[in-house]
Parts: structure tokens; C-alpha cells; sequence
């Protein structure tokens, strides 16, 4: 009797557990699918979307830090710093960011997500990720030209590149890791240590496909064809 009732006890117990597992399955839409993840808190993450779906990459927008995790590259795109690290830390999306880039897999930040990678961050300061070694001055280009559609020279993507600029940084000191991949008027615009690249300008905006190739051609999973 007593042996019965503990076995229904234990039988009931189990199955609020098994109930409780069952209460949230992940979606089956926003589980990774080893695309490239796309930070979508906030920002012009659907520009990029468009892009790598233009070139044919497949990619997910990734609203939770675990959901990073089996991506094959890691978009940070443009919008508000201050707001990404509003997100950054109501969940532990440093923890995730630093263990993707560590893994070696692409990550690349513009404009917004180009700060926050940076190592050091003014005007004002700025918590950043450290996850490149440069310091950058936010809204740097001054009131009357902090939104303009220029080129930049980028001999190591085969030469100028159209850029767009939306209250940009400026890149102001690069440590001895960092490669430059492009500058405009001599400054650093675009910059590469090892796996993670920084743009201060939108890429994703115009019709050019260098930077997202040169950053994700080889390592992130295509579309099948078919
Ligand atoms: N001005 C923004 C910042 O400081 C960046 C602008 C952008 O991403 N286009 O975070």
C-alpha cells in the first residue's frame, strides 16, 4: 500500500516534470540552423539579412544569446550602441559573444556593432567588448556630415568600395594586431583582427557584396540551390 502510494507519488512527480519540459519547446523557426546569426535586438539587422540572402548565404535573426551558438558567423549590425548594451546586459550575451569569437568563426560589427566590439569606446565612454583592438570615438564626423554615401579605399577588396555612413565612428587608434582593410581620407574604416572585422560604415546598404564575402565566403553555409 504505502510502496503503491509512493509510486504514484513518484509517477505523478514525474510527469509535472516531464509537463514542465514539455511547456517550452524552442520554436523550430529559431532554432539555429548553422546559418549566419544575425544579432536582431535592435538596428538594420534586415539589411543584412537581404544581403547574405542575396549572395546566397543562409541566415537566422538571433534574439537570445544561446541562440548563437551553432552559427556559423555572427552579425553585429548598426543602430545604437548604447541600446545594444542596454540588451547586452539583461542577458549573457558577453559570455556568448566572446565564446563565438574565440571558437574562430566570423563576426562582423557595423557601425553600432563595430563599437561595441571595439576595445575602447568615448564621446562618450562606452563599455566595449574588447573583442578588437581599437578605440573609437562614437558620432565622430561632427553634426553637418555625420550622415553621408561616399567610397573608401579598400586595395585588399580590389579597390574602392561605396560606403554609407550614418552617424559613424571614427577609428582612432589600432593596435598592432589589427590589419586596416580600408580608409577614407587615410583613416581606418575598416578593420580585421584575425576572425572579427569592424566597418564603421554600412556595407549592407549598397549593392556591393566585398566586405560580407571577404568577412563570411568559406566558413558560413550556403543555400542549397535546389
Ligand atoms: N551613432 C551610433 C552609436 O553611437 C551608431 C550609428 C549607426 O550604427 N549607424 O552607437
Amino acid at each position: 500500500m504505502e510502496k503503491t502510494r509512493a509510486g504514484r507519488r513518484q509517477a505523478a512527480g514525474g510527469r509535472r516534470d516531464e509537463n514542465k519540459e514539455h511547456r517550452l519547446p524552442p520554436p523550430a523557426s529559431r532554432l539555429p540552423n548553422q546559418g549566419v546569426a544575425v544579432l536582431a535586438l535592435q538596428g538594420d539587422f534586415g539589411a543584412h539579412r537581404r544581403k547574405l540572402s542575396e549572395m546566397g548565404i543562409e541566415s537566422f535573426e538571433a534574439r537570445r544569446p544561446e541562440e548563437i551558438e551553432k552559427a556559423s558567423g555572427l552579425i553585429i549590425p548598426g543602430g545604437e550602441s548604447t541600446t545594444l548594451w542596454k540588451f547586452f546586459e539583461s542577458a549573457p550575451w558577453e559570455e556568448a559573444i566572446a565564446r563565438f569569437a574565440g571558437s574562430g568563426r566570423p563576426v562582423l560589427g557595423t557601425c553600432a556593432g563595430a563599437i561595441v566590439l571595439a576595445r575602447q569606446v568615448f564621446n562618450p565612454a562606452q563599455k566595449g567588448l574588447g573583442l578588437l583592438d581599437i578605440a573609437v570615438e562614437r558620432n565622430a564626423y561632427g553634426r553637418q556630415a555625420d550622415s553621408f554615401v561616399g567610397v573608401v579605399d579598400a586595395p585588399a577588396l580590389g579597390g574602392e568600395l561605396p560606403a554609407v555612413f550614418i552617424r559613424a565612428p571614427r577609428i582612432r587608434r589600432a593596435g598592432p594586431a589589427v590589419e586596416i582593410l580600408a580608409t577614407r581620407e587615410g583613416e581606418p574604416v575598416l578593420a580585421r583582427q584575425d576572425n572579427v572585422v569592424a566597418a564603421t560604415f554600412h556595407p549592407e546598404l549598397t549593392d556591393d557584396e566585398r566586405v560580407h564575402r571577404m568577412v563570411f565566403a568559406g566558413s558560413a553555409r550556403k543555400r542549397r540551390s535546389a
